[in-house]
């Protein structure tokens, strides 16, 4: 009797609104006259104990905001796919470890949080979510940040809090409308070497085995913190506690690619590299010196297809830094070698410092000691290891021995380190 009255009472609720509060309810499972709810745009479903969501879930077209944080959803039905009007899905803590196929259907959707879950993989059509702007993978277990999620061009922010990230892909550096990205509580090694095309504020706290920074990377963090820009000053670097601990000390790393020396010979500290550098050298002595064949063509198609520049402009207060990216020509790529295709839209690894040049697998590596402060006037000054790749020997050469009167060029080519290769 009791449960006949309930539901007539959730028929009249659904006949009558448009938004349904049903949080901490204690509902296994969704009420069947929810089956008529056609007219519903929100569901309120927080802190109930659904263990998954019934294929007739797809005929409640015109929800827009379904919330179902707090549940024990395992997975989400491919019927999911068929809200057409969804803008703002909820599913943060649920024990959800992987998403249906359909969920690329969803062409409105414009959130979706799913913090607290037990990802690690997203289907390839995830990648068709073009209108979304807002992803919360947090607390998740992706090892890797997918490659249809760098598809989603309209994504301004990303959340990929506690996971197990080693790297960021080199490419996610040129979503457009990125103004957020947060990596913190990784296992970070190195961040991408190019600074990123939107400007993002970056979080990156609590990466232990983070323990350098390219110079492009810091430069950009840092001018994003201080609103300007002065590479004479110590960059400030205000989302980086709990990185950068291993300066000239014990190794934490597991691995490395080269070790910078410290005072104790045959030992330093591993610096792990982006792993498509693959020949580098140090500019002196019998390392090579000449890049390969493979190199210098994916340099010249790469210019011949995009120009990518990175600017440091002088400005009243300091500096502005940027990068920007123009495309001329890249369908000259589509009669090359699918592996070449690939290196090739991904873009370089990096730009040369002096140069400019795109740098793919090759290049000359300086490693210098830079300061830096977590809070002007709060924090003292620390070192933090800084990378410097340079195209060629003698765009490294011609840098150390320019006769310019820069205090920046000074400052770098004084506090230059040697470094060796990790065998
Ligand atoms: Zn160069």
């Amino acid at each position: 009797m009791q449960d006949l009255l309930e539901m007539e009472n959730l028929a009249l609720e659904i006949v009558e609104k448009r938004i349904l509060h049903w949080n901490c309810r204690g509902y296994v499972k969704m009420p069947k006259v929810l089956k008529n709810g056609q007219n519903i745009n929100e569901i309120y479903l927080k802190w109930n104990k659904l263990s998954h969501l019934p294929h007739w879930i797809g005929k409640l077209k015109n929800i827009t905001n379904l919330y179902l944080q707090h549940n024990q959803l395992v997975c989400l039905p491919e019927e999911l796919g068929e809200l057409s009007q969804l803008t703002v899905l909820d599913v943060t803590s649920n024990l959800i470890c992987n998403l249906p196929a359909g969920i690329g259907h969803l062409h409105r959707l414009n959130c979706f949080l799913a913090a607290k879950n037990a990802l690690s993989c997203i289907p390839d059509d995830f990648q068709m979510l073009q209108s979304l702007q807002i992803l919360d993978f947090s607390c998740n277990s992706f090892k890797r940040i997918p490659d249809p999620i760098l598809k989603c061009r309209g994504l301004q922010e990303i959340n990929f809090d506690n996971n197990c990230l080693t790297s960021l892909p080199d490419n996610i550096v040129y979503l457009p409308h990125l103004s957020m990205l947060s990596v913190c509580g990784n296992k970070l090694l190195y961040l991408p070497f190019l600074p990123f095309m939107s400007n993002p504020f970056i979080a990156f706290e609590n990466n232990c085995n983070l323990n350098y920074l390219s110079i492009w990377q810091g430069q950009q963090i840092s001018s994003k913190s201080n609103g300007i820009f002065n590479p004479e000053s110590p960059w400030n670097l205000p989302r980086a506690q709990g990185c950068f601990c291993i300066v000239l000390g014990p190794s934490r790393v597991p691995i490395g690619d080269i070790r910078v020396r410290d005072n104790s010979p045959g030992n330093g500290v591993p610096l792990v590299l982006p792993s498509r550098l693959k020949l580098i050298s140090s500019g002196q002595g019998c390392q090579p010196s000449v890049p390969s064949l493979l190199e210098l063509a994916l340099r010249t198609v790469y210019s011949l297809g995009y120009n990518l520049s990175i600017q440091r402009k002088k400005i009243e207060k300091g500096y502005h830094f940027g990068m920007t990216r123009f495309c001329s020509n890249y369908q000259i790529y589509d009669s090359l070698p699918l592996v070449l295709q690939q290196q090739l839209t991904v873009g370089p690894t990096t730009l040369c410092y002096l140069c400019n040049s795109p740098i793919f697998t090759c290049g000359v590596i300086w490693v210098v000691m830079k300061e830096y402060y977590i809070e002007i006037d709060l924090d003292p000054l620390s070192h933090v290891l800084c990378i410097i790749v340079f195209c060629s020997v003698s765009c490294s050469s011609l840098y150390s021995q320019s006769e310019r009167e820069s205090i920046i060029h000074n400052n770098l080519v004084s506090r230059k380190l040697n470094w060796f290769p990790e065998k």
